[in-house]
């Protein structure tokens, strides 16, 4: 393959930047021709499509959120998006694509693997929620930016001793929160994949006050229920401790990327285009026991699913005691 597109898409994630830079600077090593594409697969289709250069990614490194913008184009769902979208990358003499993103970016990247036009797809999301990876792009980012928060929090909590709700993101997996809350000593993690109990969590608050702790800390997927709701269910069971709600939100998604990140977007990146020179499309790269694998997009959607590492759940649940 000679020429080749990156792209961005679906919610954005720190350390993308690093990936489109990746894809451009290791494309030009090895002879191969690079375009952008604006706006994700919307801009795949209205033809937001131009050549990147050795400079055009200068400096872009630490940066978070993407400099080819994102989108969310429900419209690249259909057929016809579809063939829309090959088409202007054909007009622009382009024999490959590398897309940067989450489940519905790979679901669209297996779309035009149907079509017989090669794409691959690098996992970039701060969910980790993609199968096919243990780690995605933006993932580690997230997490030390909610355990800053939860850090600081800790503190608040413990001089006025106070109960933290914190509701971290996470609509389908628990990662962000296992993860924070392990490193942040959280009392309780609340995670889609499992049960909670809110007896039994008011019963360990209970135990905590009783042995003089000033704070208590519960991390929450938002995926699970609302922080506030949460913190009334608490009520409800009989909570008297003085409990107050913090939402991370956005600020979760922005920010320069963690080394771990950058490291990450760079390998994923280089090897995407390692893949497309050898003329191989229809990828999800990923990393697994920290080596790199190339799988099968479509039989990675269709046949996998992303699971937490649950033992962090119990880890945690045998730490804060
Ligand atoms: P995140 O999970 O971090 O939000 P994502 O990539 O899952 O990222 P989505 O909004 O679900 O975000 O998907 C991004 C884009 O991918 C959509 O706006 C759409 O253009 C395309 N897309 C999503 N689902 C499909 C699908 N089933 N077929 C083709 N394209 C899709």
């Amino acid at each position: 393959m000679k020429r080749i597109a990156v792209l961005t898409s679906g919610g954005d994630a720190p350390g993308m930047n690093a990936a489109v830079r990746a894809v451009v600077r290791k494309a030009i090593t090895e002879g191969m021709e690079v375009f952008g594409i604006n706006y994700g697969y919307a801009g795949m289709v209205a033809g937001d499509i131009f050549p990147l250069d050795i400079a055009s990614v200068g400096d872009k490194i630490a940066r978070g959120g993407t400099f080819l913008y994102s989108a969310r184009y429900p419209e690249f769902a259909t057929r016809e998006g579809q063939l829309a979208g090959i088409d202007q990358l054909k007009k622009h003499g382009i024999e490959g694509v590398v897309v940067i993103g989450g489940d519905g970016s790979y679901h669209g990247a297996m779309r035009l693997t149907e079509h017989g036009f090669p794409a691959v797809g690098i996992p970039g999301t701060i969910d980790n929620d993609i199968p096919g990876t243990d780690y995605t792009i933006g993932f580690d980012t997230a997490v030390n930016t909610a355990l800053d928060a939860i850090d600081r929090l800790r503190d608040t909590a413990t001089s006025h001793v106070r109960t933290f709700v914190v509701e971290v993101m996470g609509r389908g997996a628990g990662d962000i929160a296992l993860w924070a809350g392990v490193a942040g000593g959280a009392d309780d993690i609340i995670i889609p994949e499992h049960d909670f109990d809110i007896k039994e969590i008011m019963t360990r608050i209970e135990a905590g006050r009783k042995r003089g702790k000033k704070h208590t800390i519960i991390v929450l997927a938002e995926g699970v229920m609302g922080g506030q709701e949460f913190a009334d269910k608490l009520k409800e069971a009989g909570n008297d401790t003085d409990t107050r709600v913090s939402i991370l939100g956005h600020v979760q998604r922005g920010g320069m990327p963690t080394a771990r990140d950058r490291v990450l977007a760079s390998k994923f990146g280089a090897y995407a285009v390692e893949l497309l020179k050898e003329g191989r499309g229809g990828l999800a790269v990923g990393i697994e026991k920290e080596e790199l694998v190339a799988k099968d997009i479509i039989d990675t959607l269709t046949n996998h699913k992303h699971k937490a590492d649950l033992s962090l759940y119990q880890l945690n649940a045998d730490l804060s005691i």
